[in-house]
């Protein structure tokens, strides 16, 4: 039988985390452990690697648009990440997202990556591994508390209630909350107004924990967040109400970069976890920037397809890090091209060359967006046990006709073995590296031509409609004089387009802007589009149905 990701997990033999960071160059004494396999990385420790003069390669992570049928992008990062370090024997640090306990007992499961291409201690790592996402969640509401506090206690600033633009958070999928009303009741139950809670992977606290370089820029980025307006419409921020520093040493320690190992024991910086449809989609800078100084190569996996986490890596995340990126690879399966066509999951089982001929639009558009920004691409597909050798031999010939090197990755089922010819792939493509990045947008542009340029060069949109409640917000950013600031667009992962049933390679739509929200503490905007929603729902059938504990503790089910 073959074997769940948390059973091949559960089997294996785990060094040490001082062993997993002997690696690196790190000491005992650089640690912070939580327990035998898992540490966060010691202040001390980073400022001296920053310091080191050495930088490594950077490989973005990326892939076609994400299907039900899957697309195992973590599982290829953690496969191509070990086989650089243990078939080629270059130090290698793979650096991932925390996965959010929404799509853990929603729809999708774990997500350290699956069969021989995992991330461990996998269990820990998908519920409450170090304990940021709930430090996250702590800092988020203990803001909005202290918010709602400021306004029953006198006001002083005067505070409109009904303009506040903060929201409390929850690492939950409950539609219930995305509207709600608090304060009712007595009048000593608080101010009442309208709320919303939104899931902690979307909040700016999330994105400042992410983008901050170190406790003094953390808390000056939790100083500038936008609060709400007064009844004069003048802004409010939060270091005009003094809670920068309580929020700021909430999350002092999750700051700190998690090491953890892979299967075949090559270290892993899993740390941060913005999604990339409602957020920015990738780990932390900290953490990316420590892997650069610490090892040779250093995966980075972007959230979603290219046009969300990978667009959003290359035009914003990149200008934050200590370097651009050196190569690419986008990921992709015979099973969801062949759902972009046949837009159904029944029949993927079965050979059809003509439904992979009509997918591969979807995937032409990621590689070909990929490359425009000259970076060097390498395409990977991830084998699955269903696909066919015709199916293989059609894909790779397809990709490799529009001029992109192409390799086939067993990982899954083989381990870093299967990832070989990726790996030398695309070492050889960071070590040639040699380009000047074309990003979508230059930054002095302002929002509107930001927008329309990602609209048009990646997602390939005729134009961009703006709804009256987008015009009046970017009227308002223009009045700030914030409307120059770097874009990050929340659009739905499953289409180039912001409608999810477009699927393959959409051209000649409207995109549709309902939305602008300053967040003044990351430093960026978000435009919302379609019907992109920061809080999702469970599905029907959660996948928190499947997941269980017995009496030692062991935990099923988590995929
Ligand atoms: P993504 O990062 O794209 O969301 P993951 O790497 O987390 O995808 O993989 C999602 C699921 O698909 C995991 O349970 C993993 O075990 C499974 N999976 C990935 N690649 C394969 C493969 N080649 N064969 C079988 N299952 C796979």
């Amino acid at each position: 039988m073959v074997k769940s990701d948390i059973e091949i997990a559960q089997e294996a033999q785990e060094l040490p985390i001082t062993d997993v960071a002997a690696k690196l160059g790190l000491a005992a004494q650089d640690l912070e452990p939580y327990g035998y396999d898992k540490a966060k990385i010691n202040w001390q420790a980073i400022k001296k690697s920053e310091s080191n003069g050495h930088l490594g390669k950077l490989i973005l992570v990326t892939s076609i648009s994400p299907t039900p049928a899957g697309e195992g992008k973590s599982t290829m990062t953690i496969g191509i990440g070990d086989a650089i370090n243990n078939q080629l024997g270059k130090k290698t640090v793979i650096a991932l997202r925390e996965p959010s306990m929404g799509p853990v007992f929603g729809m999708k499961g774990g997500a350290a990556g699956g069969g021989y291409a995992q991330v461990i201690p996998m269990e820990d790592i998908n519920l409450h591994f170090t304990g940021d996402m709930h430090a996250l969640t702590s800092a988020i509401d203990n803001l909005s508390a202290l918010v709602d506090n400021y306004i029953y206690q006198g006001n002083d600033l005067g505070l409109d209630p009904e303009k506040i633009v903060i929201k409390r958070g929850l690492d939950v999928n409950d539609r219930t909350l995305r509207k709600v009303t608090i304060g009712q009741g007595s009048k000593f139950n608080g101010v009442e107004r309208p709320a919303s809670f939104q899931l902690t992977v979307g909040h700016e606290l999330m994105a400042i924990l992410c983008l901050s370089k170190d406790i003094a820029d953390l808390k000056e980025r939790i100083g500038k967040i936008l609060v709400g307006y007064t009844y004069e419409d003048q802004p409010v921020f939060v270091k005009d109400l003094g809670f920068q520093g309580a929020i700021a040493a909430l999350l002092s320690t999750a700051l700190k970069p998690n090491l953890v190992q892979t299967l075949e024991h090559t270290p892993a910086f899993v740390h941060g976890g913005p999604f990339a449809n409602i957020a920015h989609g990738n780990n932390s800078i900290l953490s990316t920037n420590l892997a650069l100084h610490l090892s040779d190569y250093v995966l980075s996996e972007a959230g979603f397809g290219s046009d969300l986490g990978g667009q959003k890596f290359l035009d914003f995340v990149s200008t934050q890090l200590e370097k651009k990126p050196d190569a690419a690879v986008v990921v992709a399966t015979v099973r969801a091209l062949k759902y972009q066509a046949e837009k159904s999951t029944d029949h993927l089982k079965e050979e059809n060359l003509e439904s992979l001929k009509e997918g591969f639009a979807n995937l032409d558009r990621h590689m070909n967006n990929v490359r425009s920004y000259r970076i060097p691409v390498l395409v990977v597909i991830n084998r699955f046990p269903t696909d066919t050798e015709a199916e293989l031999d059609l894909l790779k010939s397809m990709i490799e006709e529009q001029g992109f090197p192409c390799e086939i990755v067993t990982a899954h089922d083989e381990g870093s073995k299967g990832a070989k010819a990726a790996a030398e792939k695309i070492v050889e493509l960071a070590d040639q590296s040699d380009y000047e990045i074309a990003r979508s947008y230059d930054m002095d542009d302002d929002l509107e031509t930001k927008v329309a340029k990602v609209a048009k060069r990646i997602y390939h949109a005729a134009d961009v409609e703006y709804t009256d409640k987008a015009k009046e917000q970017l009227d308002r950013l223009k009045k700030m004089g914030k409307d120059k600031l770097p874009v990050i667009i929340a659009k739905t992962q499953y289409s180039f387009s912001d409608n999810a049933k477009e699927l393959g390679a959409p051209t000649g739509f409207t995109l549709h802007v309902k939305g602008i929200s300053l967040r003044n503490g990351a430093g960026f905007v978000v435009v919302s589009t379609g019907h992109i929603l920061d809080m999702p729902g469970l599905p029907k059938h959660p996948a928190a149905l499947d997941i269980d504990v017995d009496e030692t503790g062991k935990i099923s089910g988590l995929f």
